[in-house]
């Protein structure tokens, strides 16, 4: 070897060093995601979705966490550049017991052709801080946008309103007749369920506050954006003046209607699908964790329910893609009409749909998703002045406390879903024990 060929020896090795000890995960693969390098990193964050001990292709050990990563990168057309920017990744979505919920940053590269790299972090912690800053940043908004306009409550221990100061009359046109009411009053009808409105005061006793900002309702039926903040007061003895009504809690209520194209756009960017407006996985995820978390705190079942389109390609085929994205669309509207404002709809893949539906058990779920089936099925999408009459299937499953993680309800409604496409279709299944392959049911940890 000649000196310069020496060198560059020995920076190729520097270079293979340090991405070898690099603390991020670094993979290359080939375009189909075989893979031919990873560094320790990524092989210990990976590890734990293979299901055979063996970590052969990208795309496959991604497939049950982010299926849409392969389609992605087929349908990613220049010839080299970032297929995907830090997308979010959930692992063991926080089944009780289990290890805490960890999310992973993936970010994919074309190199060129034939070859791809993925840079993949552990961003748990980061995202636990993030939602926890998001938190005081609309609490610090709240405080700094000039208080000039609110209305304050003072809510008994269950939630109830036992008096109010002259504002909440402008702000809500409340008065007397609020008295007594619990202070869902101020929320659209189904936008929360009697469970939500005690976490929200469980979480003010275990935070020192509790902030949300969304729709909110006026006496006369009308909506505003607003927030909401509820503190508990300092002690739990009266205020002065108010023996009698014994104020626990206050719930401050703003309107902010002119802050909420601002939040509402950067939640969009963040949480929610383009393509059909509806929530993303990633807000499914994490609304998802939430709600099984405050289950566990006070039980309640919770449901979730998986639909996917029925023979989609054919769809696809027939209308091309264009008119299969009028059919998710008109898809994504029938399923925001048929569920409540509490349920999570999110598009979790490519014309698969999962909704959250908190304090809902299995037979009530499963007969709102017949509805939905019979609504779907009775009503064509319209595109490019054809009728396209489409079907779904759906599966159901529920958990009674909190006792599954997210990834596991999610799995079972996957196997009623399954057995509902294998039944012909256009079907609702309830997930069932018998549903579940039998190789899954005892791990290797499971073994005694
Ligand atoms: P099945 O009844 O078994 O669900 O049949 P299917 O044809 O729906 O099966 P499959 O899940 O294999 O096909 C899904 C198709 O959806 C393949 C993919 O090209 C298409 N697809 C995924 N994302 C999109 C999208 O955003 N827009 C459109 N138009 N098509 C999409
Ligand atoms: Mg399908
Ligand atoms: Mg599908």
């Amino acid at each position: 070897m000649n000196r310069d060929a020496a060198q560059l020896h020995a920076e190729h090795e520097a270079l293979i060093q340090f991405l070898y000890l690099a603390p991020i995960g670094l993979v290359q693969a080939d375009i189909d995601g075989a893979i031919s390098m990873l560094n320790p990193i990524a092989a210990q964050l990976l590890m734990p979705l293979s299901r055979d001990g063996g970590l052969d292709n990208l795309f496959q050990a991604l497939e049950s966490v982010a299926p849409d990563l392969r389609n992605l990168c087929a349908r990613y057309g220049h010839a080299s550049g970032k297929v995907c920017d830090g997308l979010h990744v959930h692992l063991n979505a926080g089944g009780a017991g289990r290890r805490i919920p960890q999310i992973l940053s993936v970010t994919l590269l074309k190199l060129d052709a034939g070859r791809l790299m993925a840079v993949i972090g552990d961003i748990t912690e980061q995202v636990r801080r993030e939602r926890q800053l998001r938190q005081s940043d609309a609490w610090l908004n709240a405080i700094l946008a000039g208080i000039t306009d609110y209305a304050l409550a003072g809510l008994d221990a269950q939630g109830r309103i036992v008096d109010w100061n002259a504002s909440i009359g402008r702000v809500t046109g409340f008065g007397a007749d609020a008295a007594g009411q619990p202070y869902s009053i101020f929320y659209p009808d189904d936008a929360m369920t009697p469970e939500h409105l005690l976490d929200r005061l469980r979480e003010a006793d275990d935070n020192g506050w509790t902030l949300d900002e969304g729709r909110r309702r006026r006496a006369d039926g009308s909506y505003f954006w607003g927030s909401a903040m509820i503190a508990p007061l300092p002690d739990r003895d009266p205020l002065p003046g108010h023996e009698a009504a014994g104020a626990a809690y206050c719930l401050i209520l703003r309107d902010i209607s002119d802050k909420r194209e601002a939040s509402e756009r950067r939640r969009r960017e963040t949480f929610g699908d383009y393509l059909t407006g509806l929530a993303n996985r990633r807000a499914f995820f994490e609304a998802a964790e939430q709600e099984l978390a405050r289950s566990r705190a006070a039980p309640r079942p919770t449901a979730v329910i998986v639909i996917d389109a029925d023979h989609f390609k054919a769809i696809n085929d027939r209308h091309g893609h264009p008119g299969g994205d009028a059919v998710l669309q008109h898809l994504a509207a029938i399923l925001g009409d048929t569920f409540r404002a509490v349920d999570v709809v999110a598009r979790i893949g490519g014309e698969e749909f999962a909704v959250l539906l908190p304090s809902t058990d299995l037979a009530r779920a499963a007969v709102v998703a017949e509805r939905l089936r019979a609504a779907v099925a009775s009503q064509p999408a319209r595109f490019d002045g054809a009728r396209i009459g489409y079907t779904v299937s759906a599966g159901v499953a529920a958990a009674s406390d909190g006792a599954l993680g997210v990834d596991v309800l999610l799995k079972h409604a996957d196997q009623a879903l399954y057995a509902a496409k294998r039944a012909g279709r256009n079907r609702v299944e309830r997930w069932r024990p018998e549903l579940a392959p039998a190789a899954t049911e005892a791990g290797p940890f499971d073994a005694a």
